[in-house]
């Protein structure tokens, strides 16, 4: 059996890989997390039986042990109940499927307790892949991805070691807003940018496809995973997302991994890796499809990529000053408090005039985020 803990459990992610749990029936549950979501989380703890659970407010805490007092599960919160959960000792297997920053100290954490970690949480490696992978070495703890670009990547690089990357060729589909112009842009509202066209995802990292930062922050997480150069990294829109990504060799080869867009089919291989299982679902039907077509992004009208690659090469804070500028302006523009636009202008903005550290370490990654938040507070 395998035992796994789940940060974020109440989300996307989350669901799905409870889905996988629920379908293989060889996964045992032992802490699971949420936000706000008590009820979901009440649900989740009846039919998976955890001896740990976690949520962020106390009064939330409060109330949910009052929901499970027939059950025997511990349920704590704030930080140190997400740190607790990451390194239960009765779990291997950490999945990361908190959205933002605070993924980062639990997965430090986890990484000291020595459990693989499957990482959902992008974030995180965004902002500190510069301590995170080094640590991981150390520890001897194995980083899986469960992005689906990563886990291509991931698959496409198996039996290959040693053999050298010419390119990593990370697709995107371009998002509900490809094609579009800047003036077009301008007055797309909140429902038009939740249209996914292939995927069903959490809201932030849809609202990210809409602004193509999301294949920036990829971009840096790639860069961190596979340890490669970010000249060396090319974004291919490939609207159809049937190729979830490719490695090109330096003979010329390029290795794919294709498939339904279906994020517990990445979710399972990273919980099972090497191993790959049977998973239930709709398979890639190539005469259904038809063709597959490729296009250049467009850093001029998607502003988000241009910037992501700014970030990355400037290194040191500015992922996380553009991570925490984004994640902000999102959440505005999902109260509907700023325009569609105005998301990379902030993040811009936030990028140019918010204070910049060379090789900043996790406490410092952390104030660079507060400084951020602050800095929008006060202007927008
Ligand atoms: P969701 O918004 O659907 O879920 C986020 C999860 O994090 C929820 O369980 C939420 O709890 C929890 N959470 C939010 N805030 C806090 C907090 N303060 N303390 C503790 N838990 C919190 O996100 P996704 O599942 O879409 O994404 C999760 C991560 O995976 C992100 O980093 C994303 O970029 C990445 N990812 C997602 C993909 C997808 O298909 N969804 C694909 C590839 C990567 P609650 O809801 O209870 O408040």
């Amino acid at each position: 059996m395998k035992q796994i803990a789940i940060l974020g459990s109440t989300g996307s992610i989350g669901t799905q890989t409870l889905d996988i749990v629920r379908e293989q029936k060889d996964i045992n549950v032992r802490a699971l997390t949420a936000g706000k979501n008590i009820e979901l989380l009440e649900r989740q703890i009846r039919e998976f039986r955890p001896e740990l659970a976690a949520v962020w407010e106390e009064a939330d805490a409060a109330k949910l042990r009052t929901m499970v007092r027939d059950l025997p599960v511990r349920i704590v919160s704030g930080m140190d109940g997400l740190i607790e959960a990451a390194v239960i000792p009765q779990a291997d297997i950490l999945v990361t499927a908190v959205v933002g920053m605070i993924g980062l100290r639990p997965t430090i954490a986890a990484i000291r307790a020595k459990k693989t970690i499957a990482l959902a949480n992008k974030e995180t490696l965004v902002t500190a892949g510069h301590l995170i992978m080094p640590l991981a070495k150390e520890y001897g703890v194995r980083i899986l991805p469960v992005d689906s670009e990563h886990s291509a990547i991931f698959q496409s690089l198996n039996g290959e070691d040693g053999n050298k990357i010419h390119k990593i060729l990370l697709t995107a589909s371009g998002g509900p807003f490809r094609g579009k112009t800047r003036e077009e842009l301008a007055h797309m509202q909140v429902e038009d940018a939740l249209k996914h066209p292939n995927w069903s995802m959490g809201k932030k990292i849809t609202i990210d496809s809409a602004t193509m930062v999301n294949k920036g922050l990829e971009v840096m997480e790639a860069k961190w995973l596979f340890g490669t150069d970010l000249d060396r990294i090319q974004v291919v829109v490939q609207p159809q997302s049937v190729i979830h990504s490719m490695v090109e060799y330096e003979d010329g080869s390029i290795i794919a991994q294709l498939g339904t867009p279906d994020m517990r089919l990445p979710i399972q291989y990273a919980l099972y890796y090497p191993e790959r299982k049977p998973l239930s679902g709709q398979r890639l039907d190539f005469f259904a499809l038809g063709s597959i077509s490729f296009e250049k992004p467009d850093p001029d009208t998607f502003e988000g990529l241009r910037l992501a690659y700014e970030a990355a090469k400037r290194g040191g804070t500015m992922p996380t000053v553009f991570n925490a500028a984004n994640e902000r302006a999102v959440a505005r523009f999902l109260d509907r408090k700023i325009k569609f636009l105005e998301i990379t202008q902030i993040i811009n903005e936030c990028m140019q005039y918010c204070p910049y550290k060379e090789h900043p370490n996790t406490e410092e990654i952390l104030e660079t985020e507060k400084t951020v938040y602050e800095w929008i507070e006060s202007r927008w």
